[in-house]
C-alpha cells in the first residue's frame, strides 16, 4: 500500500489518466471510477494523494471523503470556509486512505472526525 500511495503522490492527471490509474485511484479513496471519472479536476490540475485531507464540517453532513480535497488548487473546504486537516488535530496521527474510513474516527486515538471541526481554521 505504502509503494502505491508514493506512486499517486506524484500521479498527475495531465495527460488524463488511463482507466487503469483511474480504477487504482478509485480503489484508494473509495469511490467507482465512472464516478471518479467526472469528479477530476480540470485538465492540468494535480492532485495529491497523500496527505489525505478533511473538512470535518462536511464528513457531519455526509460521512464520506471528497476527492476535491485531494486537488492541489484546493486550499480549504469551500462549503464552510474552514481549513482542511491533514492530520488527527488530537494526537497527529495521519488519515487513513478513504477506503479505510470505515469507524469514521482517528484509527490512533478514536476521535470522530465530525468532533474534529473545532480544529479548522476559518478561512
Ligand atoms: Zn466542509
Ligand atoms: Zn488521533
Amino acid at each position: 500500500m505504502a509503494s502505491a500511495i508514493a506512486r499517486w503522490e506524484k500521479f498527475r492527471f495531465n495527460p488524463p489518466p488511463s482507466r487503469q490509474q483511474l480504477e487504482a485511484v478509485a480503489k484508494v479513496v473509495g469511490v467507482d471510477a465512472n464516478r471518479l471519472e467526472q469528479m477530476l479536476p480540470p485538465a492540468g490540475v494535480g492532485m495529491n494523494l497523500e496527505p489525505i485531507r478533511l473538512c470535518a464540517g462536511c464528513y457531519v453532513e455526509s460521512p464520506c471523503h471528497r476527492i476535491e480535497w485531494q486537488f492541489k488548487v484546493t486550499q480549504g473546504c469551500q462549503h464552510h470556509h474552514l481549513s482542511l486537516l491533514s492530520e488527527c488535530p488530537n494526537c497527529g496521527a495521519r488519515f487513513k486512505v478513504p477506503a479505510l474510513w470505515v469507524d469514521g474516527w482517528c484509527h490512533r486515538c478514536f476521535l470522530p472526525f465530525g468532533e474534529m471541526v473545532q480544529h479548522q481554521k476559518k478561512i
